[in-house]
């Protein structure tokens, strides 16, 4: 920890300005429980017993309205209502209608957002899109360590347009300047999923236009996380995943934003019956509808969309400034128990530390990244793993105490003091990491 966070973390935790005194307390952290303005919203997710969980950056925490929102959905609309339920139960406008909901939580304008598919699926719609309004330019500009799908999709489309694009990559550290006039589009997820690593999204997207490049954001890991200005920023095009911050369920449906002002130009690449003007016309070609409702395919998972849903709703409820002031103060909390705790034991902090670059997350690498990761799980500590040596721990607010930090990294000391993880049962890799 440098001198600068011991301060900050001091003054953090226990109003103290004596960084001589710089040292955290389980007790200093209890008492940021007691205070803590977000605390109710534990009290609504379900969370597994005696298991401190940071892994809700990969897969959120479910809701407890889930259960009975689904019974209910299930037995009362699915059940008795049967296909009826389309129209009586507005099954039909739940894309638009939990789009518009995220919409808000990511700044996007009004009609601008829709739910539908996965990621990987409407990041290939968003992509195909931008690289038809841009006609005259051939390169995607990425970055290197984008989350794999990312760029499969990118070399797919590539393929399957067969016209001459490149996909070229760089290093975050290498953004903006290496947006040049070549570019027909940039394709960037606002937090690295490795490392925690965030971009300035309106620098970047400024940057991009300037250059005659359109923009698109991969929010993965920042619907939820934070406020969001898609709208201010002047964002082109996004995309993000449900089952993450937005506690949507497993396998939840994602979401993508296109700017008003492509909407009348976007012919869907994936152009199916569900974004077509009038579906229930059967006709014979394909007419996308007005606005985000061409981003539509087929029929989307109604199930799914019933979860989902709560978990946005609940996300509604909630400030996302209060959030973020949160999930910035914890990763804070947590990065000095593990110098104060762990300061020898070989984990380097790979987020970065300036909070203006930092998602909700700390990942650190270590050479025995895994074995940890597989030991502290054994431990009911749930983190997770990203090849080759991260170990990542993410910070959800609405659901995670500050006590719980201080148990966390106590339970990790254990461990690493008594070499636990070197038991040949944490070695195996498993298929999901
Ligand atoms: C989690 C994640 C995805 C996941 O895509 P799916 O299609 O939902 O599997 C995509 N991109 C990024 C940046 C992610 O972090």
């Amino acid at each position: 920890m440098t001198i600068r966070n011991s301060v900050r973390l001091a003054c953090l935790a226990r109003e103290s300005p004596d960084p001589l005194t710089a040292h955290i307390t389980r007790a200093d952290l209890e008492a940021l429980d007691r205070e803590d303005r977000l605390r109710p919203f534990r009290d609504r997710f379900f969370l597994p017993e005696d298991t401190i969980y940071l892994d809700g950056n990969s897969l959120g925490a479910m809701p407890k309205a889930v259960p009975a929102r689904m019974r209910e959905v299930a037995e009362e609309e699915w059940g008795r209502d049967v296909i009826c339920s389309w129209n009586i139960h507005g099954w039909i406008d739940l894309q638009t209608k939990i789009g518009g909901k995220i919409g808000r939580l990511i700044g996007a304008g009004e009609g601008e957002t829709i739910v539908a598919d996965s990621t990987s699926i409407n990041l290939f719609k968003v992509l195909s899109a931008a690289l038809a309004l841009n006609p005259t330019r051939k390169v995607i500009l990425s970055e290197r360590e984008n989350f794999p799908t990312d760029l499969y999709v990118a070399e797919g489309l590539i393929r399957l347009l067969d016209q001459g694009h490149v996909l070229r990559t760089a290093l975050p550290e290498e953004f903006p300047e290496v947006i040049d006039d070549t570019i027909a589009c940039v394709m960037l997820t606002h937090v690295s999923y490795r490392t925690g690593r965030m971009y300035d999204m309106a620098k970047i997207t400024e940057a991009a236009h300037a250059k005659g490049a359109l923009m698109i954001w991969d929010l993965a890991h920042s619907a939820g996380a934070m406020p969001l200005d898609l709208a201010g920023v002047r964002a082109d095009f996004a995309v993000g995943c449900g089952y993450k911050f937005l506690n949507g369920g497993p396998g939840a449906p994602a979401f993508l934003t296109i700017a008003k002002r492509h909407q009348d130009r976007v012919v869907p690449a994936l152009s199916g019956w569900f974004g077509h003007a009038a579906p229930f016309a059967f006709e014979g070609t394909f007419r996308p509808a007005e606005g985000i409702a061409r981003a539509a395919v087929g029929t989307p998972p109604v199930l799914s969309l019933a979860a989902l849903e709560v978990g946005v709703d609940l996300m509604l409820e909630a400030s996302l400034d209060e959030i973020r002031a949160k999930s910035l103060r914890q990763a804070d909390i947590f990065a000095g128990l593990m110098e104060q705790e762990l300061a020898d034991h070989g984990f380097r902090r790979v987020t970065p530390e300036d909070p203006a670059q930092c998602g909700s997350q700390m990942c650190f690498a270590h050479e025995q990244g895994w074995p940890i990761i597989q030991c502290l799980t054994a431990h009911n500590v749930i983190g997770d793993f990203r090849a080759p040596d991260i170990v990542r721990f993410g910070v959800t607010p609405l659901y995670l105490g500050y006590t719980e930090l201080w148990d966390a990294v106590a339970i990790l000391r254990r461990i690493m003091d008594a070499r636990l993880w070197d038991a040949p049962e944490f070695h195996r890799r498993a298929k999901v990491t």
